[in-house]
C-alpha cells in the first residue's frame, strides 16, 4: 500500500488516501459500514494491525470509493505535524562522515554507536511545497536525501532481529540543513529545525511492499544536477540496528518519524562548498518511494 495525506480545492484538512498507479483512492468515501474509518495516516498508524488489515480489505473491495487524479490534488506530507520530533542519524554513511570530517578539517572516525539528533516537528513540509528561507538567519542551505520510517508498533528494548515488524512503512526525507548554524550552535538542532526544512512524502510505502530497506538508491538533484547518488547499502547502522539502539530504554512509538543519515555529496563537501539560493530547485528521491521537489524561496513578512 503507498499512502498519502492530500487534499482537494477548497478542503480545510487534508484527507487520507492510497495512491494506485495514477490515481489516488479517497478513503473517506469508502463504504465502510459500521466501521469509522480513519482521517489522517497518523490516526491509522495509531490504532494497529486489526485497523491496517480492514482498511486493506475495503480498499481492495473500493466498495464504491472515489478516485481522484493525483495530478488533480495536492499532495501533503504523510505526517504532517508528528507528535514528537523527528529522530535522525548523522553521519550513519562512511563517504559522509568523511566528507564531513573533511570539511571541518579533523581526521574521518566512523561512528561506533549512532549518533542521534532531531528536528523539530514544525519542519515539515509537504513533498512539493516551497521551502521560504530568511536569509539573515542562514546563508548556508544544504540538502540531504534520506530514507525515512515510521514506527508502527510501541515498543522498548527491541532486538535487532525483530526490529523490522515495527516498522509501518518507508517515506523520502530531505533533511534540509542550516550549516552555519550547526556549527555555531554546538549542536545539531538548531541547525536542522528551521521551519520547512524537512520535506517529506510523497507516499508512504507500507513495510511488505517496500521490501529490504538496505537495497535502495537514493538521489539528491539540484537544478536538475545530480548531487547525490548512493545505495541505503552503505549505511553504518542499518534500520534494524538504528530502531535497537534507539530503543534501549526508550520507548519508541507508533508514528514515530526516523531519518536514517544521508550518503556522500553534500554541499558542504564539495570544494568549494555550494549552498542553495532563491529559486533553486532540490529533487531528492528513494528508488521504489518517490520524488520529492522542493523550490527555495525568500520568506516573506507576515
Ligand atoms: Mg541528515
Amino acid at each position: 500500500m503507498r499512502y498519502a495525506m492530500f487534499s482537494l480545492p477548497g478542503d480545510a484538512e487534508p484527507r487520507l488516501g492510497v495512491v494506485q498507479g495514477s490515481q489516488v483512492l479517497d478513503i473517506k468515501t469508502l463504504h465502510s459500514g459500521s466501521d469509522q474509518v480513519p482521517t489522517t495516516l497518523l490516526s491509522l498508524i495509531q490504532r494497529g494491525p486489526a485497523t491496517w488489515q480492514r482498511l486493506r480489505e475495503l480498499t481492495d473491495a473500493s466498495a464504491g470509493a472515489t478516485r481522484h487524479p493525483l495530478d488533480a490534488v495536492r499532495l501533503h506530507a504523510p505526517i504532517p505535524r508528528p507528535a514528537k520530533n523527528i529522530v535522525c542519524l548523522g553521519m550513519n554513511y562512511a563517504a559522509h562522515a568523511r566528507e564531513t570530517a573533511s570539511a571541518r578539517g579533523r581526521d574521518a572516525k566512523l561512528p561506533q554507536v549512532p549518533v542521534f539528533f532531531t528536528k523539530a516537528p514544525t519542519t515539515v513540509t509537504g513533498p512539493y511545497e516551497d521551502v521560504p528561507v530568511d536569509w539573515s538567519v542562514t546563508q548556508q542551505v544544504d540538502w540531504e536525501v534520506e530514507l525515512g520510517f515510521i514506527i508502527g508498533r510501541t515498543g522498548r528494548d527491541i532486538a535487532a532481529q525483530d526490529a523490522l515488524s515495527f516498522v509501518f512503512g518507508y517515506t523520502v526525507i530531505n533533511d534540509l540543513s542550516a550549516r552555519e548554524l550547526q556549527l555555531q550552535h554546538m549542536q545539531f538542532f538548531k541547525g536542522k529545525s528551521l521551519d520547512g526544512f524537512c520535506p517529506m512524502g510523497p507516499v508512504v510505502v507500507t513495510a511488505d511492499e517496500f521490501g529490504d530497506p538496505q537495497a535502495k538508491r537514493l538521489l539528491t538533484r539540484v537544478n536538475g544536477v545530480t548531487k547525490q547518488d548512493s545505495t541505503t547499502a552503505d549505511m553504518i547502522f542499518n534500520v534494524a540496528a538504528i530502531i535497537e539502539w534507539l530503543s534501549k530504554g526508550l520507548t519508541i512509538e507508533a508514528g514515530d518519524v526516523i531519518a536514517t543519515g544521508t550518503p556522500a555529496g553534500v554541499g558542504m563537501g564539495r570544494t568549494p562548498p555550494e549552498y542553495m539560493k532563491a529559486g533553486d530547485i532540490v529533487e531528492t528521491e528513494v528508488e521504489g518511494i518517490g520524488i520529492l521537489r522542493n523550490r527555495i524561496t525568500t520568506i516573506r513578512d507576515l
